[in-house]
């Protein structure tokens, strides 16, 4: 969780874990870490214009709702209007990537472009695109789902349950596991695969 002024310059930033595993639960726990943080940092917070949540989803920036998340069961969560009524401050929600790219737009290396593509490779695949200076949404509103096409007619299983996506391939997780299949291979004498530990090696 992370607070800038208007320019863009960082205020403070902490760390908070949300292990929940439903809607409700993982709202509850956003919005205590979210009051927390505000606590915090009361002598920094003259005034409180906006909360942005940012978060790898299905989602209806205009609307402020999200329809899918990857490892959660969503019902049509409204967000925004939770945070809302909450806060009572002005709210957005965003998917991660795209509003990366947004953010690279307005403050980053792409802020002289009108158009511009962000790809992202990290705990998912994806990309955001920005034309004549907005976000691209496309008739669905996903458009940038690079991670989910397929590229191996044989491959693993991806979390959207088709088979051989880009994310199977090229995302952290299965770029680590592909090194540690590499290294034991290399070093059978040494090496497991299962106690295979990246950071160690
Ligand atoms: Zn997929």
């Amino acid at each position: 969780m992370t607070l800038y002024d208007i320019s863009a310059k960082l205020l403070g930033e902490e760390h908070y874990l949300l292990p929940e595993r439903t809607q409700e639960t993982l709202e509850n726990t956003l919005f205590t870490a979210i009051a927390h943080f505000i606590d915090n940092h009361q002598r920094k917070l003259h005034e409180l214009i906006a909360i942005a949540v940012t978060l790898t989803s299905l989602v209806d920036p205009v609307l402020g709702i999200i329809y899918y998340m990857p490892h959660i069961s969503i019902n049509n969560w409204a967000l925004v209007d939770n945070l809302q009524q909450r806060f009572n401050v002005t709210s957005f929600v965003g998917h991660d990537i795209r509003s990366m790219a947004l953010a690279k737009h307005y403050f980053g290396d792409t802020c002289d472009c009108e158009d511009s593509i962000l790809v992202r490779l990290h705990r998912d695949t994806g990309a955001g695109i920005i034309v004549n200076g907005k976000v691209f949404l496309g008739n669905n509103g996903n458009v940038g789902e690079i991670g989910h096409i397929q590229i191996d007619l044989l491959g693993e299983r991806c979390h959207c349950g088709n088979f051989g996506c880009l994310e199977t391939v090229a995302a952290s997780a299965a770029i680590e596991h592909r090194v540690c299949q590499l290294l034991t291979h290399a070093y059978p004498s040494k090496l497991k695969l299962d106690d295979c530990n990246i950071n160690a090696i």
